[in-house]
């Protein structure tokens, strides 16, 4: 892969002063990374430009056809100035995994790795410092050959853009109500469900948009066959504390397979907690409920980390999980998680970069 062009933008935004005030993905920097695809050509003409509208022709097939996946993670900035990213790594296999899916052309992972360190190093005055705050990096593909029809694209671009974002718990980590999605789907399995592709956030938008109405933070997703078994939250994997046993669904085609879900189950391990990964219906967590051995519900992802669940509602029950308090695997796992990424706490693991 060829070296990494760069045009810096003589004009710099000014940058949001008040950072208590960041919100997530509102404000974006001043440069982005972009890179053709043609065939014939592969890959070609990676460089990094000042950020700004693209020239997208209407017919440009990702507008029609959805034919796009993208990525999500943060770069935080430490006490002593360090910059890290936590396992940029996984989040360029997992965008690879989509590619696949999507029938997009695959790329370089490691040169990806290498185009976000160049990028986030022209941007690190960006990276906010207030406590909790980070810079989000949203990598992302789209195919835009000029053309109806519904085929795989022959031409796409991959750009990364950049955003600083708030403290996701302003007032600390606190527990979200969920609501159990018993109508609508998010994906089959067969279908899109373990690819981060745009369509399966559109299938999301309605059940979403429904349980906002009734004062729920996010959706628990149900299987798209039987509406029994557990998936994930709108945009976090799902774990619940029964007993001793921390479960988690099982990768079964049709959930995301979450960079954080996949360091809270090697970080448990490390504890010596008992960990499964299976199929778990909501029947099967209704009645740990009423026997009082579902302890905790949390989910895991990039944006929140971990977000303990206070009050999950399934039809007309209601379960207050943990008395709506926050539970000690959730705040361990938290402070471990947000501690190596932060650069607080020693990376054991080496997930940092
Ligand atoms: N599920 C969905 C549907 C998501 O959008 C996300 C966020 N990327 C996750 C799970 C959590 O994944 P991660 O831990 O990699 O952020």
């Amino acid at each position: 892969m060829s070296k990494i062009t760069v045009n810096l933008a003589t004009n710099l935004k000014e940058k949001p002063k008040d950072q208590s005030k960041l919100g997530f993905g509102q404000y974006f920097t001043d440069h982005m990374f972009i890179m053709n695809y043609d065939e014939g050509q592969g890959w070609h003409d990676a460089r990094i430009v000042p950020y700004g509208p693209l020239p997208l022709d209407p017919s440009a097939m990702c507008l029609h056809y959805g034919q796009e996946v993208f990525e999500g993670l943060k770069a935080y900035k430490t006490q002593d100035g360090r910059i890290l990213m936590f396992r940029p790594d996984q989040n360029f296999k997992r965008l690879s995994m989509s590619n696949e899916r999507m029938v997009i052309p695959a790329f370089d992972e490691e040169f990806m790795v290498e185009a976000l360190i160049e990028l986030v190093k022209i941007e690190k005055d960006w990276i906010p410092t207030a406590e909790g705050t980070s810079l989000y990096i949203r990598p992302f593909i789209i195919a835009v050959d000029p053309m109806l029809g519904v085929h795989p694209a022959h031409h796409y671009l991959f750009m990364i853009i950049l955003s600083p974002v708030g403290s996701y718990y302003a007032g600390g980590l606190a527990p979200v109500n969920i609501y159990v999605e018993s109508n609508y789907v998010r994906a089959v399995k067969g279908g899109l469900g373990f690819a981060k592709t745009a369509a399966n956030y559109a299938a999301s938008l309605k059940g979403q948009a429904e349980a906002e109405l009734h004062k729920y933070s996010q959706v628990l997703w149900l299987d798209g066959i039987e509406r029994k078994y557990i998936e994930e939250v709108g945009a976090m994997n799902i774990f619940f504390v029964i007993g001793d046993e921390l479960v988690t669904p099982a990768l079964n085609g049709s959930i995301l397979p979450g960079i954080t879900r996949m360091s809270v189950i090697e970080i448990a391990k490390q504890w010596g907690m008992k960990v499964s990964e299976r199929r778990i219906s909501i029947d099967e967590i209704s009645a740990a409920y009423d026997k009082g051995e579902l302890k905790e519900v949390f989910g895991s992802g990039t944006a929140a980390v971990i977000s303990p669940v206070g009050h999950l509602k399934y039809n007309d029950k209601i379960m207050i999980i943990n008395n709506g308090k926050i539970g000690a695997v959730s705040q361990k796992l938290y402070d471990n998680l947000t501690g190596i990424q932060w650069g607080k706490l020693p990376d054991t693991f080496g997930w940092t970069v």
